[in-house]
């Protein structure tokens, strides 16, 4: 990475400022999951052996962003992180302020502050200069390790960066380094695998991989657009009738680069226990709709795969939340366990679907920001990126 990191500064003695990514499930104050305060323990831990006293914040929920609301305080995160560490984690009852400026000035090497809820402020989200400007009155460094909101301009993940030196923390580091192998100088053949609900969410990403990529195979709904642009039967499937254009001059631009389903497993309603059954992409009947791709399919993917020096997958190839309409997922993330190349798996679905398949841990990475990943592979310099100082 081009990007400096907390290993490349010199920490001892200084007061840092970090944005962490703390947006766990909360509910009557019980964290749910915690794995987002333990992604970020490894930076947290580094800084503080190096004698740099922390303060750290995070945006939690959706709060309307009037002011303290107790559902969205960050207050269990501080009692979960403070049993995480095994060492006190101080509270302050705000992000901003002359009280928190206190708290965070009387901070020593070693300790550790939390803010309140950075989002109790809308004009955060805005990317204020006013509220930036009162956070970077925190510490002396700004570390950035939050990268599931590194493609927001906020006050606490860019707009900080104009008043502090920024370098990113090693949660941050590791998903630039893996990105960018899917982004930049890749090793090739570089296969791109593309699911999901919808065409129009990805005809960014879509577009970038035609150019970057050897291969970029199509699944899920989105598969179905471009074959009713083709002029074939769509049944009931999900199909978006206004991006139809977009998909024929996709399917124009890629020649055979773009490669669809040959088959897939439609169902007579939108349910798991439909009827279902396998047919060619040619034999879509009225009143049926396609919900994951099928056998030949899988098979044809897999080979393609098969040679692959890199893969990056964002987006389910079929309805995988219901387990009759989840072979096809399952299947490709099992082809890419099996191969020797650098995996690079999106957050969001394809992430969750590499963990229920068992095989995350056989990936080279798999990405904590669905958002800012597919933003990453749409060739986008993501602000909070931006924002990091040059090595
Ligand atoms: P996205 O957020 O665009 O990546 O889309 C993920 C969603 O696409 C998942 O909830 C899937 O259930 C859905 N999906 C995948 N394939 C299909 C399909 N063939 N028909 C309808 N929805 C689908």
């Amino acid at each position: 990475m081009n990007k400096k990191s907390v290993r490349d500064v010199d920490l001892k003695g200084k007061r840092l400022l970090m944005r962490a990514d703390f947006n766990v499930p909360i509910k009557d104050g019980v964290i749910s999951d915690d794995k987002r305060i333990k992604a970020t323990l490894p930076t947290i831990q580094y800084v503080l052996e190096q004698g740099a006293a922390l303060v750290l914040m995070s945006h939690l929920g959706r709060p309307a962003g009037t002011g303290y609301e107790a559902e969205f305080s960050m207050k269990p995160v501080a009692e979960r992180l403070e049993a995480l560490l095994g060492k006190p984690v101080k509270f302050a009852p705000d992000c901003i302020g002359a009280e928190v400026e206190a708290l965070a000035a009387a901070l020593q090497p070693g300790e550790v502050l939390l803010l309140e809820n950075v989002r109790f402020y809308k004009a955060e989200t805005k990317n204020d200069p006013k509220i930036s400007e009162q956070l970077a009155k925190l510490g002396e460094l700004f570390v950035m390790d939050a990268f599931g909101t590194a493609h927001r301009a906020q006050s606490s993940t860019e707009g900080v960066a104009h008043y502090l030196p920024a370098v990113a923390g090693f949660l941050m580091e590791k998903e630039v380094e893996f990105l960018s192998k899917a982004t930049e100088d890749v090793a090739r053949p570089y296969v791109v695998i593309l699911g999901g609900a919808k065409v129009s969410d990805k005809i960014a990403v879509i577009q970038n991989m035609l150019k970057l990529a050897d291969k970029v195979l199509i699944g899920g709904g989105m598969a179905n657009t471009f074959f009713k642009a083709q002029g074939l039967e769509m049944g009931d499937s999900l199909v978006e009738d206004g991006v139809l254009d977009t998909a024929r001059a996709l399917l124009a631009e890629a020649g055979d680069k773009l490669v669809l389903p040959v088959d897939g497993v439609i169902a007579n309603a939108f349910d798991n226990d439909a009827h279902s059954k396998v047919v060619p992409v040619t034999a879509i009947e009225p009143g049926w709709r396609m919900l994951d791709i099928g056998p030949e399919t899988i098979a044809k993917y897999a080979d393609i795969l098969k040679t692959a020096k890199t893969v990056a997958w964002n987006g389910p190839m079929g309805v995988f939340e219901m387990a009759n309409f989840a072979k096809g997922t399952f299947a490709i993330a099992e082809a890419l366990a099996d191969l020797n190349a650098v995996t690079v798996i999106g957050g969001g679905d394809s992430a969750s679907a590499v963990k229920k398949a068992g095989v995350a841990a056989k990936m080279s990475h798999v990405s904590t920001g669905g958002g800012a990943s597919l933003e990453f592979l749409e060739g986008k310099v993501l602000p909070g990126v931006a924002a990091l100082q040059d090595k």
